[in-house]
């Protein structure tokens, strides 16, 4: 373990922008989906995150954000109809030019062209939306969750598909996870070590789309974080068992939230970090400040 604390040099929060969501979209409803997205009246602002992990043998993403042209380029949705339909799921996005997936990596210190890696936690446009800014990147994502993207006849996956996720020259790489009974991975039984020492683990964590995956990053003198993207909005529904009404498949979600839970249990300070929690920067300067362990 001694060894972690030169490998993980430092992990950022970078955020691209936010935008309104239902309550509905976060905490869950009994109502019908299209009740809820064409006549829900609550809304919550959301920041639309990426991490940077700054590793001594690479620059790893997890996650890379929403495109800017969302807010800037009127054709971004290529039919009317789905361009409707996502206004009504994602109001009043921001992203100015200064929230870009280049400009925030800038701000950091990293240019574009030095991330080597991005792990992608699932394939909705608010994770994919950087990749056109880091061609020579790795990226890297669940099997299922590309399949299903490809596969499918919704109008908005099919959109995103061709339109962001399957772009020319774009390095994908489907996530060969392999079977582990390393105990301080359960309940987990399948696992894939990106770097190949221990120290970013990604683990099959579906429901909210098949195939989403989330991040452990294990660093020395300071805890283990658990990057989840949108396996929950914010750590307090994974504790109450909520699931959030954009939810491709709950009983799914119910046994990986069981899962992240049991290793929460057995892994002591493990933060859990979302891809839109409003706190997640104050809460990974905590972990900084905590200390030897
Ligand atoms: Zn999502």
């Amino acid at each position: 373990m001694s060894s972690r604390a030169k490998l993980v040099r430092d992990v950022r929060v970078l955020t691209t922008g936010d935008g309104l969501v239902h309550h509905e979209h976060v905490y869950g409803t009994r109502k019908p989906e299209l009740v809820w997205i064409f006549f829900g009246r609550r809304w919550v602002r959301l920041p639309i995150h990426v991490y940077l992990i700054d590793h001594v043998d690479a620059v790893v993403l997890f996650d890379t954000g929403q495109d800017r042209a969302v807010v800037t380029d009127p054709d971004y949705w290529p039919d009317p109809i789905t361009g409707f339909f996502f206004r009504h799921v994602f109001r009043d996005i921001r992203i100015g030019p200064d929230d870009t997936l280049p400009a925030q990596l800038d701000k950091a210190g990293y240019a574009a062209s030095q991330v080597d890696i991005a792990v992608i936690s699932h394939l909705h446009s608010d994770h994919v939306g950087g990749i056109a800014d880091i061609p020579q990147a790795q990226l890297y994502a669940g099997a299922q969750g590309f399949d299903f993207m490809r596969e499918s006849d919704h109008p908005e996956r099919a959109t995103v598909f061709r339109g962001r996720i399957e772009l020319p020259g774009a390095r994908w790489n489907m996530i060969d996870f392999a079977p582990t009974d390393d105990p301080a991975l359960a309940p987990f039984t399948e696992a894939f070590d990106l770097l190949g020492d221990g120290t970013l683990i990604v683990l099959p964590t579906p429901g909210h789309l098949p195939g989403s995956v989330s991040l452990l990053v294990r660093r020395d003198h300071v805890p283990p974080l658990l990057l989840v993207g949108d396996l929950c909005y914010d750590e307090q529904l994974l504790e109450a068992d909520q699931v959030p009404a954009v939810c491709h498949d709950p009983d799914q979600l119910l046994d990986s939230y069981a899962k992240v839970r049991a290793l929460q249990a057995h892994t002591p300070g493990l933060l859990v970090l979302t891809a839109h929690d409003p706190h997640a920067a104050d809460k990974l300067r905590a972990t900084a400040r905590t200390g030897p362990r």
